[in-house]
């Protein structure tokens, strides 16, 4: 049990000025394994009100300095690797194994390329007659999902930080014992006081009061459409710099000269990972009609060989969904794609008995464009495959979604594929299961987003722009 009874606000941990705590439950049995506070608009004044008064010296101490500073966090977060890969599989529910990867590994990879990244990046350009400079934005408000809570976290903190910025972070309740960890690691690293802040709470209360906080210069959002559109509103109201990471429903194009095996496999892979939680998953499997038999079968076959279980079991290879409430969503969806019509192939809205908010993973053959499992994000272990006649179509089918955050294209010959790849409407897409980049720029176009996390394109994120005439 992880009980944390105080907040971090100005380098000290501080009760919520009104007592309220939350029991955080474990994915795999419902049973609480932590206790946060539930902090309200007075801690978020006390946390803006630190930001704010630790702004200009963070500012001023020199990138590489900044740099240092992270590469310090980097050490500590290191330290506590395998304690923050079992909580957060605990939480979320990510199988062990994939959590020491994906929960951890990845997001400390990205703090590692910004701990670099300050020292390096271009803070000051010629252009002409003027020299163009990059400066810290102000006090960030980040306000952060459930489903990645370390990796969410990191990519704004580590950007904002290296860009001289001070924050105010509300992270999600459903997971947030991680963040717990990485303030104390914070703080053993030596990150100045009032430079990071957290404050957990609702998003209608915590949350909304960091949008619209006139002490707040920026808000970098990750989470729902539907939320990231209320924080976009509030923020508006004080003309505040805003970045938002929201969701997807992101395509897997495999072509007629695919392999058709690779590409079905690390599609199924791909769309189960975190039983399906991920923003980014490719949930939209687009095969040539001819060849949907065929894929389907290798599909059956990859999604037979995620066993479900207890996240901290090594033979796990899908473990719960984070919440009931996900739970229930997921099975709902799972129930709509039959009534639309959709053809389940394997998994189903019964849900395993036991407690743990297991789902079977599910795959529907025969979706159509239209259907609302091919066009709304489900958030869980369910892949929509659609079948295509010719690469116009293809690419038209890609398309036609409200969102626009990743996407696959496989094919045996590069360019071909390089080629679709250019006409997808997205932010990111991934060819012939190329790997993961800490450094490439990730974000969505439209309805999934507003700007960019990760690389240098992160850290630009963070920055105003001035312009000095010589
Ligand atoms: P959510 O929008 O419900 O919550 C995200 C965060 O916003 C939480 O901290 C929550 O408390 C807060 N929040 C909720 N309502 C708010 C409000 N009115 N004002 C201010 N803050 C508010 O989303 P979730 O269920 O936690 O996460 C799942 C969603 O996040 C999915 O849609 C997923 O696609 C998206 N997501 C996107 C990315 C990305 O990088 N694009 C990454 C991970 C998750």
């Amino acid at each position: 049990m992880r009980q944390y009874d105080a907040l971090y606000i100005d380098g000290k941990w501080v009760a919520p000025q009104e007592p309220a705590f939350v029991d955080v439950l474990g994915a795999a049995d419902a049973a609480a394994i932590g206790r946060i506070p539930r902090g309200g608009t007075a801690d978020v004044d006390a946390a803006v009100r630190a930001a704010r008064a630790a702004f200009d010296g963070w500012a001023a101490v020199p990138p590489a300095e900044r740099g240092a500073v992270l590469a310090a966090l980097h050490r500590a977060l290191e330290a506590r690797a395998e304690d923050l890969a079992v909580t957060i599989a605990q939480e979320v529910g990510t199988p062990l194994k994939m959590s020491r990867r994906v929960q951890v590994g990845a997001p400390l990879a990205v703090l590692a390329s910004y701990a670099e990244m300050a020292a390096d990046f271009p803070w000051r350009r010629r252009v002409g007659t003027s020299l163009v400079v990059r400066e810290p934005a102000g006090v960030v408000g980040a306000i952060t999902p459930w489903n990645y809570p370390l990796h969410q976290v990191v990519a704004k903190i580590g950007a904002a930080l290296a860009a001289g910025c001070t924050v105010v972070l509300k992270p999600a309740d459903d997971a947030p014992l991680s963040v717990f960890m990485l303030m104390e690691a914070a703080h053993e690293a030596g990150v100045p006081a009032g430079v990071l802040n957290v404050v957990t709470g609702s998003g209608p209360v915590v949350g909304e009061a960091i949008a619209a906080h006139p002490g707040v210069d920026m808000v970098s959002f990750t989470g729902s459409t539907r939320a990231g559109r209320r924080v976009a509103e509030l923020a508006a109201g004080t003309v505040k710099k805003v970045s938002l990471e929201l969701g997807g429903k992101s395509a897997n194009v495999i072509l007629d000269d695919a392999d058709l095996e690779r590409a079905v496999r690390t599609g199924v892979n791909n769309a189960f990972l975190n039983s399906g939680q991920t923003c980014s998953a490719w949930t939209r499997m687009l095969v040539p009609r001819p060849m949907q038999e065929e894929a389907l079968e290798i599909a059956v076959r990859a999604a037979e060989r995620l066993t479900l279980g207890h996240p901290l079991e090594e033979s796990t290879r899908l473990g719960p969904l984070a919440s009931a409430r996900q739970r229930d969503t997921v099975v709902e969806y799972i129930r709509i794609g039959i009534a639309e019509g959709a053809r389940p192939v394997c998994g189903g809205p019964e849900t395993p008995p036991g407690p743990g908010y297991y789902v079977r993973p599910t795959i529907f053959a025969d979706v159509r464009p239209d259907m609302r499992i091919a066009r709304e994000e489900i958030f869980g272990p369910v892949l929509s495959v659609l079948p295509y006649d010719g690469e116009e179509e293809a690419v038209r089918i890609a398309n036609d979604s409200d969102y626009g955050l990743h996407g696959a294209v496989w094919s045996a010959d590069v360019d071909r594929a390089l080629r679709v790849a250019g006409r997808l409407r997205t932010g990111q897409v991934d060819v012939n299961g190329a790997a993961w980049n800490p450094l490439a720029p990730f974000g969505g176009y439209k309805r999934s987003g507003v700007g960019r996390e990760l690389g240098e394109a992160g850290l630009e994120e963070f920055c105003e722009i001035k312009s000095i005439q010589m």
